[in-house]
Order: C-alpha cells, then sequence, then structure tokens
C-alpha cells in the first residue's frame, strides 16, 4: 500500500482589510489566510501541508523556494491589487503554467494574475447590500463539489456580483450565483494555462463569515485536491531538436 505524498499548499492574503476595518477583524481576527489553512488543514489533515504568505512579506511570501514547492496557490486580495510587484506576479504565472494550481477567490477576479492568466479584463458588476445569495450547482459530480448535497448553497448575506464577468469561456461552469436583487454570477469556474488547473470561485466578502461556511470550506478543500499539480517537473524551455528517433535526410 502506497500513502500519497501530501498536498503542499500555500495560502497567500493581501492581509489588509482586517488590519484596518474593526468588522472584518471581528470576522477574521487572525486574518482570511489563518481561517482557510485551518479549513484545509481540518479536512485533509496529513494529506497537506498548508502555510500562508502575506503581502507585507519579503517577495510578497512567495520566494522561489515557496513557489518551487507549491503545488496549489490560493489568491486572496482585495484593496491592494496594486502593491503586487509585477516581478512576483510573472513567477506565479510561470509556474502556473509549469504545473502549480491556483485557486482565486472572490475580489482576486481584478488581481493581476488572474487578469495575466485569462487575458482579459475580469471585471464585473457589483453592489453591497447584504443580499441573499444561492449558489445553483450546474456540474453534480464534478470533484470539486463533492459531498455538496441539494440543488444549491445558500449565503444568508453576501455581496452581489452579476454578469457580465469578462472573462474567456470557462472550461467548466460548476456554480451558479442569484442574488435576491436579481442578478447572476458564474461563481465556479475552471480553466487550464499550460499544465496548470485553475478555479475561480466567488464567496468571501471580507465583511460576512463566508469563509466560515461549512460548504464553502469543503468546496474550497475540494478545489486544492482537484487542481494539485500535473505537471510539477514540466521543462517548458524550447529544445532543439537535432537528432530525429528515425534517420531523415535533410531537404
Ligand atoms: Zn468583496
Amino acid at each position: 500500500m502506497t500513502t500519497a505524498k501530501p498536498i503542499r499548499v500555500t495560502v497567500w492574503n493581501e492581509f489588509v482589510h482586517e488590519r484596518t476595518n474593526p468588522v472584518v477583524a471581528a470576522i477574521y481576527p487572525d486574518g482570511i489566510h489563518q481561517v482557510l489553512r485551518t479549513a484545509i488543514e481540518s479536512h485533509l489533515a496529513d494529506e497537506a501541508i498548508v502555510r500562508c504568505a502575506t503581502l507585507d512579506e519579503p517577495e510578497h511570501g512567495l520566494t522561489d523556494s515557496v513557489l518551487d514547492s507549491t503545488e496549489v496557490l490560493l489568491w486572496w486580495g482585495h484593496a491592494a491589487h496594486d502593491q503586487v510587484e509585477d516581478a512576483i506576479v510573472s513567477k506565479v504565472h510561470r509556474r502556473v503554467l509549469q504545473g502549480m494550481g491556483l485557486i482565486v477567490l472572490h475580489s482576486g477576479h481584478a488581481s493581476k494574475i488572474f487578469q495575466r492568466l485569462m487575458g482579459t479584463g475580469c471585471m464585473l458588476r457589483w453592489r453591497e447590500a447584504a443580499e441573499k445569495e444561492r449558489l445553483w450547482i450546474t456540474a453534480p459530480g464534478h470533484p470539486i463539489l463533492a459531498g455538496i448535497s441539494g440543488d444549491y448553497i445558500e449565503l444568508p448575506n453576501a455581496e452581489m456580483y452579476g454578469e457580465h464577468f469578462d472573462i474567456p469561456q470557462p472550461e467548466e461552469l460548476l456554480l451558479i450565483s442569484w442574488f435576491e436583487g436579481g442578478e447572476v454570477f458564474r461563481s465556479g469556474c475552471t480553466f487550464r494555462r499550460g499544465q496548470g488547473k485553475i478555479f475561480y470561485f466567488r464567496p468571501g466578502h471580507e465583511t460576512y463569515p463566508i469563509y466560515h461556511h461549512p460548504q464553502i470550506q469543503q468546496i474550497i478543500t475540494n478545489a486544492v485536491v482537484w487542481a494539485q499539480g500535473s505537471g510539477g517537473n514540466y521543462n517548458w524551455d524550447a529544445r532543439h531538436i537535432e537528432q530525429p528517433l528515425s534517420p531523415i535526410q535533410q531537404k
């Protein structure tokens, strides 16, 4: 019997609102990243090694050694997208193409890394009115939705995100949100770029306790398992093949 190697996960958070807004600090006293870390650890136990990285750290906590040993990166940002250094974005981008999974959460839709990977503006409509949200399941049986029973997940208070959401056509659409005010939104979308799997997951506005919600935690954990590296050692450099496998004549 073999034991699978633990998935190496890094949770990145800009960690701004929790230190500047008392409402957010009351919900996430140690930061959104710590709640996500605990959720993944409690679901996966010794099947995952989870660490955190934040904007304030040198290289935003995403040094070469951290990135090289990360199989799945989670990204939460909102207020400080423009403070993320382009050089770090380029390194994360390269790692995704090489096979690192990336889970982009909520307002991460406007992050540099998501925009670069999508190639579109990634903007949307929004309203903050603590309205009800129903996330309707459109891909039952998908591994990211494992353990989620029923036809939808209901969040009593959410920020509205509405269409049009300026993303490329997702490879898979797992969840469509309905909001009390009438809008709809593609809330669970998968993409592939190079060898890397990407999951965009909408829930998670900082002034609501959404990352404490058990089903939201379940989906994020499932996404970590789904997104883990498929091509961690992929050599993406161009190679000139001088010696063909079978003899040929130069023409
Ligand atoms: Zn928000």
